[in-house]
């Protein structure tokens, strides 16, 4: 078993290093929907592995909340979109398309890109809203999570039925 070099299984369990996995997406935003009348989402912070805000935009009025998962207030939402807000757009665009986000969200920007329908919406000036769904946007989070921590299987979940890809979306 060994050649002077150390056993095989050491030498062989340093060479087969998995490689690293790629930076996801989700990390950044890792839910996002449009539901409740509302664009919502979970959006990690920054700076602090941590922690994660909660941000919503209002179809139509375009009022928005960002507080953190325990309710507190996002500094950075104070009289505009925060930093939270405008990853959100620019995730729901990539995972949704952004002539979908757009319609959902009653806008109608120059070009479909999460700049434009986030410049688009703040150019009416919204109003800060209450973070009073933001207990219910982090819980169905949760439920998201559970549904990713099950096996890998291509039997169709039952109870996943209750969620069909469209609900919601005009
Ligand atoms: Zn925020």
């Amino acid at each position: 078993m060994s050649d002077g070099r150390g056993p095989d299984w050491e030498r062989s369990s340093t060479a087969r290093v998995l490689p690293p996995a790629r930076p996801r997406k989700l990390a950044k935003v890792p839910f996002v929907e449009l539901a409740d009348g509302r664009l919502q989402g979970v959006v990690s912070s920054g700076s602090d592995i941590g922690r994660v805000y909660v941000s919503s935009v209002e179809a139509g009025s375009h009022t928005f909340a960002c507080s953190t998962n325990n309710n507190r207030p996002c500094g950075g939402a104070r009289g505009m979109f925060c930093n939270h807000i405008l990853a959100m757009v620019n995730e729901a665009v990539l995972q949704y398309g952004g002539e979908r986000v757009a319609r959902y969200l009653k806008v109608e920007p120059d070009e479909p890109t999460g700049q434009a329908i986030a410049r688009d919406m703040m150019s009416t000036r919204p109003s800060q809203g209450d973070s009073a769904a933001a207990a219910t946007v982090f819980s169905q989070f949760l439920r998201h999570l559970a549904y990713l921590e099950l096996p890998p299987t291509t039997a169709p979940l039952p109870e996943m039925q209750w969620f069909p890809p469209t609900r919601a979306v005009v």
